[in-house]
């Protein structure tokens, strides 16, 4: 059973750009795009679980679906939730566009977190969010910006390492452990005993797909809103017997390699890095589980 405070919509695994670092593998190519009607199922149903108090809408790009984003908040805030939106903000070309852009999200949104980092844009803060900065300022809508460090700049020994300021941790999951996990050294597989990024017991928000999939981390389903509420998912969760977390709880991305058997190599960038490929080696075993394809990088256009 969990206890969820703030779920977490993906609108759309499209985005506008493809990132190395991305770890649901957004891409102009790929498919899956929610329908408004089900957004509204999933508010009902997060309405039902009286501890939600925060709706985030992302992706992929949900401002690629700019109504069904519009429609999505206005119906999230006129429930009561606090909403946010995580984007690459690559609609802000300027500040009066931006402005237009955001003014019918002004006071229904309490959080517009922007990416701008190496990986989306050709400087830490692009002109695009330095733009998407302005808008908000202009129109009080509180504005965040996720970045993410590069590679060489975290030392993997402490898995903390010289990150600079107000930048996080890359986690080779997704593309990410296909195109940058080389960049960096690797450790011994047995080594990674434990889950360092998400609390897979009580985790507060869960992601939740186009498909209706929630994701307790992403790749890795708890049940999916279109087959049963999410109330009775969250209540039937069980974090030690589910064939995932199970064995991730109980020595980490190691135990989940060693208690199937799956082959691995000698060494991995970090613990996603083996958790990732082993739940990969795992998909056919566990299909209901380890899905959709969208988070496993299979592009279907
Ligand atoms: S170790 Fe596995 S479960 Fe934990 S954050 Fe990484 S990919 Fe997710």
């Amino acid at each position: 059973m969990i206890e969820l405070s703030g779920v977490h919509l993906l609108l759309t695994y499209q985005c506008t750009l493809e990132c190395d670092h991305c770890f649901v593998w957004g891409s102009p190519w790929q498919s899956g795009t929610i329908s408004g009607a089900n957004v509204q199922k999933i508010l009902d149903q997060s309405r039902d679980i009286h501890t939600i108090r925060w709706v985030y809408f992302e992706g992929g790009e949900p401002f690629l679906y700019y109504s069904l984003l519009l429609r999505s908040v206005r119906a999230a805030s006129s429930m009561g939730f606090k909403v946010g939106i995580v984007s690459n903000s690559f609609w802000a070309t300027t500040v009066d566009d931006a402005v237009e852009c955001l003014r019918p999200f002004a006071s229904l949104i309490d959080d517009l977190s922007i990416s701008s980092d190496l990986y989306h844009w050709d400087a830490a803060l692009s002109q695009q969010a330095q733009n998407a900065q302005a808008a908000a300022d202009q129109l009080d809508i509180p504005l965040g910006i996720i970045s993410i460090a590069q590679p060489e700049t975290v030392d993997t020994d402490t898995a903390i390492g010289r990150i600079p300021t107000g930048e996080s941790t890359i986690m080779y999951r997704g593309r990410a452990a296909e195109e940058l996990a080389d960049r960096v050294p690797h450790h011994p597989w047995d080594q990674f005993d434990t889950c360092p990024f998400e609390d897979l017991r009580d985790p507060g928000r869960v992601h939740i797909d186009p498909f209706g999939y929630v994701h307790i981390c992403q790749g890795i389903s708890i049940g999916n809103v279109f087959e049963q509420p999410l109330a009775e998912i969250c209540a039937a969760y069980d974090p030690g017997t589910h064939a995932i977390t199970g064995p991730i709880l109980a020595g980490g991305p190691a135990e989940l390699t060693r208690r199937y058997d799956l082959p691995h190599q000698a060494a991995y960038a970090d613990a996603c890095h083996l958790c990732s490929q082993s739940c990969a080696a795992l998909r056919s075993r566990f299909p209901s589980i380890l899905t959709p394809d969208q988070m496993f990088g299979v592009t279907w256009a």
